[in-house]
């Protein structure tokens, strides 16, 4: 884009953008009219590689068409055989969508209103930066570089734009360190603590199952891009048993379904054990080679009997006896297991002792038999991280950490030395995503805390922004992508120049460095170096994957020898190098070994109902697309299902409106009786963006930042609330918003 054309009103974007959206269907403008595209003559057609940046294991590649400055075609990759030339619903129209969204920020901005009413003015880029500097410098003069907290997440998992440069100016700042565990933390720890690495079995082989169990994931929702190969084990006779509270589109789906109440898998898992043990179904072998602390295993497992476990799991004991014999008998037996006991606060021991499971039957031996959690440590072995971070280079001293989940505990703690003073917000929309909805607001309306938000959009957190800073798309810059879902990296190429004044992160920070002093040769390396520092290594699993090649095909399967069977003979990633059934480690804190601790609830009796919170993954990712007119009416309104027992004494019907509540907050929100969950358990979608409903409270305001077992994670699900009819004095389908409602 011309200088001359880069101060675009937001009027005159809106028009772009709807040019843009027309040029998606007829391609039929004028050359030069919309975009001038990098690397692209006019007339001439081009072909960018992409790849989507969404926090999902599937990672898809994509290639986007542009000619005469127009977008002309946006496609998931065919040639890419796990994302097999299908991208989800919510990404196939994702330049009209989100790059040309009449909402999207183009200019920065300064806050001229109170914090959180989301009145702003526009301001260059050069004033912003220079204000923004010189706040950040009297403010680290004052209080010291720890009192400033990025919060910086998963809003794109592309490396560069993610933390690269990011992690460069905050490590040289001297600034607190995210705790990021809102997600996977407990998961890994409890693998970690198991079998020392969470990389197992993967995606493609899962071909080879016969006996699968996906414990605690919506797959066919979630993970779409494995469910074709699920579907062809079953079609070889595998067996498919879900475990979840929910009945899912997955569970329906299934062969069998085990509903276990929430936050109980890992009793059940120990249950599982009871009888694979005591039963003599295990591999004495497997067991005297590759586990250790078998014996303690065995004494322990003991207190967990099919009738206990039934009882605290909400099931008949002949369901866990029957999955018990199935699973220990079956060969290859395969158990996927992702996020869904994440978020509670047993999940750390619930991934802990599933994760045994195969160690104890020797399901590793067979091609397809064993664990499949995540695979970014294949891409952690393959890729130069530390040209990505530069930490040792760069680090002057080691600065405490801050854990995501406890973010508005933080900004309101006044005792905290230092407290949080100044907050970068990028990549997230915590207001959103992080528990404890009302807690974060309160600190983000604190006037003595400077907020600085970079953004494609004024969401309920940039509201309370002092600067917001436009960003880019993944259209519109590098970048390259590992996954934790499958073993392709993934190259993404600029296919249009930045809309309005939008940079790329690593820009911002790089600007911002600058008007800060640091000189450090790091701070000047461009993204497209940053991508090509990253595969400059010559582990074997990038053999032949050179830059060049990523630039001529899109992507590339990391060469991973195969079959690959990582614990067929052991091989454990532990200290001991074997599958630890007992963690010495942890034996004076009670954690050597998993167990279910069952939790109490303050005021139990004036909430008697468990909330499950699930992502609305259909139409939204986490926050994302929640502003997208089209997804917006697919999805509909967020309602609260219960199950028609717990309705019924309430006298309630479907459709009432309703009020959830709890100690921190409350929402309006209608009902929806349909007995997916079990009485006792409500369940209500995340991801909807609290100013557009009335009332502007989502799921997120009745969670706690209670933390989990091990991790440090948020047990979001351990959440209890009362439902009560609402009257309404307006209805909950009325939106502050102009481009978006949720009816
Ligand atoms: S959100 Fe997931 S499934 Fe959808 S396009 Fe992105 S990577 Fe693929």
């Amino acid at each position: 884009m011309s200088g001359k054309s880069k101060k675009l009103t937001r009027r005159k974007f809106i028009d772009l953008g709807i040019q843009g959206y027309a040029g998606l269907q007829l391609a039929s403008l004028a050359p030069g009219t919309l975009l001038s595209l990098s690397g692209c003559t006019l007339g001439e057609a081009k072909t960018f590689h992409g790849v989507c940046y969404h926090d999902c294991p599937d990672s898809c590649s994509w290639k986007v068409t542009v000619k005469h400055g127009v977008i002309t075609a946006f496609a998931a990759d065919k040639n890419n055989p796990f994302t097999a030339g299908k991208l989800c619903g919510k990404m196939e129209t994702f330049p009209q969508d989100i790059a040309f969204h009449p909402d999207r920020i183009v200019t920065p901005l300064k806050r001229v209103g109170e914090k959180g009413q989301g009145k702003f003015e526009e301001i260059s880029w050069m004033q912003a930066i220079r204000e923004v500097a010189e706040k950040l410098t009297a403010s680290v003069e004052e209080y010291g570089s720890e009192s400033v907290l990025p919060f910086g997440y998963m809003g794109t998992q592309s490396l560069i734009q993610k933390s690269a440069m990011s992690k460069r100016f905050f490590t040289k700042l001297g600034a607190s360190n995210l705790s990021e565990t809102i997600c996977g933390a407990p998961a890994v720890t409890g693998n970690l603590l198991a079998n020392g690495q969470t990389t197992g079995v993967l995606p493609e082989d899962i071909v080879n199952s016969r006996y699968i169990i996906l414990w605690g994931t919506n797959t066919k929702k979630s993970n779409i891009h494995l469910w074709p190969f699920i579907l062809k084990a079953r079609e070889q006779g595998a067996k498919l048993v879900v475990i979840d509270p929910f009945k899912s589109v997955t569970a329906m789906e299934a062969d069998l379904h085990i509903q276990p109440m929430p936050d109980t898998d890992v009793a059940l898992a120990l249950g599982m054990m009871h009888i694979i043990i005591n039963e003599g179904l295990t591999d004495n072998d497997y067991i005297e080679r590759y586990t250790l602390g078998f014996e303690a295993l065995k004494a322990h497992v003991q207190n967990y009997d099919p009738a206990s476990v039934a009882a605290i799991c909400g099931l008949e004991e002949s369901q866990i006896i029957d999955l018990a014999h199935e699973y220990a008998k079956a060969k290859p037996s395969l158990i996927r297991y992702l996020i869904g006991m994440e978020h509670s606060h047993n999940g750390g021991d619930a991934f802990r002792a599933i994760g045994m499971l195969p160690s104890l039957t020797g399901a590793w031996r067979e091609h397809g038999g064993g664990l499949m959690h995540f695979t970014y440590e294949l891409f952690g072995k393959a890729l130069n991280w530390e040209r990505l971070d530069m930490h040792s280079t760069l680090a002057e001293k080691e600065t405490r950490f801050i854990n995501m989940v406890q973010l508005g505990r933080v900004l309101n703690n006044r005792r905290l030395r230092p407290a949080i003073k100044t907050l970068f917000v990028f990549n997230a929309n915590p207001v959103v995503s992080i528990p404890n909805q009302n807690l974060i607001r309160k600190g983000l309306e604190r006037e003595d805390l400077f907020t600085v938000v970079v953004e494609h959009f004024i969401t309920d957190t940039a509201k309370y922004a002092d600067y917001i800073f436009p960003a880019t798309t993944q259209l519109e810059h590098w970048d390259i992508a590992d996954s934790w879902g499958q073993v392709y990296i993934n190259l993404n190429q600029p296919a249009i120049e930045p809309i309005g004044e939008a940079k790329p992160n690593s820009e911002f920070f790089r600007l911002l460095a600058k008007e800060m002093g640091f000189t450090d040769p790091c701070f000047e390396e461009s993204d497209l170096d940053l991508v090509k520092s990253v595969v400059d290594s010559d582990h074997p699993y990038l053999e032949g994957i050179t830059f060049d090649y990523l630039m001529e095909h899109g992507w590339a399967k990391l060469k991973i020898p195969e079959p690959f069977m990582p614990h067929a003979q052991g091989g454990f990633g532990t200290e001991s190098g074997k599958c630890e059934f007992y963690a010495t480690s942890l034996k004076n804190n009670g954690h050597a070994l998993p167990k279910y601790r069952a939790v109490r609830y303050r005021n139990s009796r004036d909430y008697p109902l468990q909330l499950m919170t699930v992502k609305a993954t259909k139409n939204f990712h986490n926050s994302s697309h929640a502003n997208v007119r089209h997804l917006i009416e697919t999805e509909g309104a967020p309602t609260l299902e219960i199950h028609s027992k717990d309705a019924l004494s309430r006298n309630i019907s479907n459709g009432d409106l309703i009020r959830v509540e709890n100690r921190n907050g409350s929402v309006i929100i209608k009902a929806r009786l349909k007995n997916r969950i079990r009485p006792g358990v409500v369940l209500m979608p995340s991801g909807f963006w609290p100013s557009h409903i009335k009332g502007s409270s989502t799921a997120n305001a009745l969670t706690n930042d209670r933390l989990t077992d091990l991790g440090g994670g948020a047990a979001i699900q351990n959440c209890r609330v009362q439902v009560i009819k609402y009257e309404p004095e307006a209805s909950v389908s009325e939106t502050t918003d102009t481009h978006v409602k949720y009816t």
